[in-house]
């Protein structure tokens, strides 16, 4: 009740930044002061000392020496909130490097206390299930998709086509693509596995992604099992496409139904997304594929901040419709729904033009 209430006093979008630690010892860090209280202060490298300081305040900023444990206890009262009926959305943005995978997810190969807030926030919802398990039932579904290049797919389909195309036609496109080789597999099968995002009534579970495969999930091993299948086809898409996994979205969808012993009902959900990198590639250098990927990706990053700006300056007309990944969160992002955004930096001199963009699209929203 109180944590609620704490809640509402500070509106409901919050924003965290975390920088990463320097791993190149030979460079120079930006970031010069990391405050308690949530102020940040980065130098800018090409001015005399005395104009160089900018500053900026977010509700937290965690230092390189932040560890997983440190960050997930300020996000968990706000992921606890999901087991009363509030739908929370936590993005993790910033430029590829950043760390915003290890925040969400872990390193690769993570041991026990390198997981990430994916896997701590359902550990951490199974332990509430078992403690009230005497007043509330509770089940929890997750689906994970990635958006590429302003298509959905799903992550833990079977086999990674959907079901929205009749199998024969599935076949005549397999035979189309073995017969002439030459043509672009890759794009032929992702356009096959596409889903939509519809918006289905409430009774059908008000699902944006029906076609996606929802899977029930009751330990915690279930949803380290999903999330590392999930990882795989990720992975296997970005062998065809040079380092794909950077330039998509990916999403975590956690649904949660509960029923008391008086027959009430809550339903609500977690989303935990993965964003795009947010750098911005340099126009002149880049052409056809690889400029096209960099268009949808900024479209998007700056669609979903006007839709976090829209919402925090309680605008009536919000425009979720600008995107697929707004559209997709339509349902999560508004009315009494949670935000929290980790803005990640990387504190390297030759990162500070994105660490500064990263910065303004952060203080903007928040
Ligand atoms: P992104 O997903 O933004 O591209 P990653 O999460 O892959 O970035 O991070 C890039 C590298 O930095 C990885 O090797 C990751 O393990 C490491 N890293 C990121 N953040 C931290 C951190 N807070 N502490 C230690 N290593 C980190
Ligand atoms: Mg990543």
């Amino acid at each position: 009740k109180l944590y609620n209430m704490v809640q509402d006093l500070k509106g409901n979008i919050r924003v965290f930044c975390r920088v990463r630690p320097i791993f190149n010892s030979e460079m120079k860090g930006v970031i010069d002061y990391i405050g308690k209280d949530g102020s940040l202060f980065v130098l800018d490298p090409s001015k005399p000392q005395k104009d160089a300081r900018k500053t900026f305040q977010f509700n937290q900023v965690f230092a390189p020496t932040a560890t997983q444990d440190d960050v997930f206890r300020e996000t968990q009262p706000l992921i606890r909130s999901v087991m009363d009926g509030y739908n929370v959305c936590i993005f993790a943005y910033g430029q590829t490097g950043s760390g915003k995978t290890y925040t969400m997810s872990g390193p690769p190969g993570r041991s026990a206390t390198e997981m990430g807030i994916n896997y701590l926030a359902l550990n951490d919802l199974f332990l509430i299930c078992d403690k009230r398990k005497d007043m509330i039932t509770y089940e929890i579904c997750v689906q994970m998709v990635e958006i590429y290049n302003e298509q959905v797919r799903d992550l833990l389909a079977e086999n990674s086509s959907c079901t929205k195309y009749p199998f024969m036609l599935k076949l005549l496109i397999f035979w189309f693509v073995y017969l002439y080789n030459d043509l672009p597999s890759v794009v032929i099968l992702d356009y096959i596995s596409t889903l939509d995002i519809r918006t289905c009534s409430s009774e059908d579970g008000g699902l944006s992604l029906p076609d996606a495969t929802m899977h029930s999930v009751n330990s915690t091993m279930d949803v380290l099992r999903l999330m590392e299948a999930g990882e795989v086809n990720r992975a296997v898409s970005s062998t065809s496409m040079n380092n794909r996994s950077s330039r998509s979205h990916s999403i975590f969808m956690v649904h949660v139904r509960g029923k008391d012993t008086s027959g009430g009902t809550i339903r609500s959900c977690l989303h935990l997304v993965d964003l795009a990198g947010s750098e911005r590639v340099d126009k002149s250098e880049v052409t056809g594929d690889r400029l096209k990927e960099a268009q949808y990706i900024n479209k998007s990053l700056s669609c979903l901040g006007d839709v976090i700006y829209a919402l925090a300056q309680k605008n009536s007309h919000i425009p979720y419709r600008n995107s697929k990944l707004t559209l997709l969160l339509q349902d999560a992002l508004g009315g009494q729904a949670k935000t929290l955004m980790f803005a990640h930096l990387s504190p390297e001199e030759d990162s500070f033009g994105e660490t500064v963009s990263t910065l303004k699209f952060a203080q903007r929203v928040s």
